[in-house]
């Protein structure tokens, strides 16, 4: 497998010959405000420009959207994006919001699905922690989905999704046994000041728990309520000795395995 990491949660996976756009966010830099209720939401979003010509982006066989948060799906995604392309989503609610951007080749995830030969399972996510969960900011965050890929002649693949570290990712990590996770690491926080994805000592329990994977952090330094940036992870992985098994790519960075 080859893993490109576009900017924020936005990957391109080329997998046993098949090969995905994952979560498009596609706006140039400053392309819409920051999202209300969250750290620093004076600044707009993106934070940077994509890395790679959208030409590049867009040459994919098929789109998954793990939830349609503006980060993960937004209006220029739904613009640019061929409205034949087929799009994977978590579920029959964010299918619907899709196809009434004009989408026509939308496939809402059931636990297990194949598709070219791959299998993809959707695996559940947390997208924050305790009481942010609860009343209106619960309903904001909503359900988020990752994604396992497996086929024999590829790794495991795990892309966790927008959640914390907690039982479910480790269950997953149990379940599935992935050789190589992507963990969206840039710990954005909502006010007053709560992790709604994971940070650094979430990444490290990953870590921990899956002691022959390799990890990859995505979900960083693009968005305006990331508060982990590549320097600090990095300095923190290098003071705990992680250094070799996680990675931190820069945007436009790939790795094959
Ligand atoms: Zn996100």
């Amino acid at each position: 497998m080859k893993l490109t990491q576009i900017r924020n949660a936005t990957l391109k996976v080329e997998y046993a010959g098949t090969t995905f756009l994952i979560d498009p966010m596609l706006s140039g830099k400053g392309g819409f405000p920051g999202f209300p209720g969250t750290v620093n939401s004076q600044i707009a979003n993106p934070t940077v420009e994509l890395p790679l010509p959208m030409s590049e982006i867009l040459a994919v066989d098929a789109v998954i959207v793990t939830h349609t948060h503006q980060d993960h799906w937004d209006d220029t995604a739904k613009t640019v994006i061929p409205k034949d392309m087929l799009i994977f989503t978590q579920n029959a609610r964010d299918q619907w919001d899709i196809q009434m951007s004009w989408f026509h080749n939308t496939r809402a995830l059931e636990e297990q699905n194949e598709f070219h030969g791959i299998a993809l399972t959707k695996t559940p996510g947390q997208h924050g922690r305790g009481e942010i969960l609860e009343g209106l900011m619960g309903d904001i965050l909503g359900d988020v989905c990752g994604i396992v890929f497996t086929h024999p002649r590829e790794k495991t693949l795990y892309i966790a999704g927008d959640t914390v570290w907690y039982k479910g990712v480790q269950e997953n990590l149990a379940r599935y046994k992935p050789d190589v996770i992507v963990l969206n690491s840039g710990d954005a926080r909502v006010l007053p000041n709560e992790p709604i994805i994971m940070g650094k000592e979430d990444v490290y329990e990953v870590y921990k728990t899956a002691p022959s994977a390799t990890i990859i952090a995505s979900h960083m330094e693009a968005v305006n309520h990331a508060t982990l940036s590549r320097k600090e992870l990095r300095a923190f992985l290098l003071e705990r000795g992680t250094t070799s098994r996680v990675l931190v790519p820069e945007d436009g960075e790939s790795y094959s395995f």
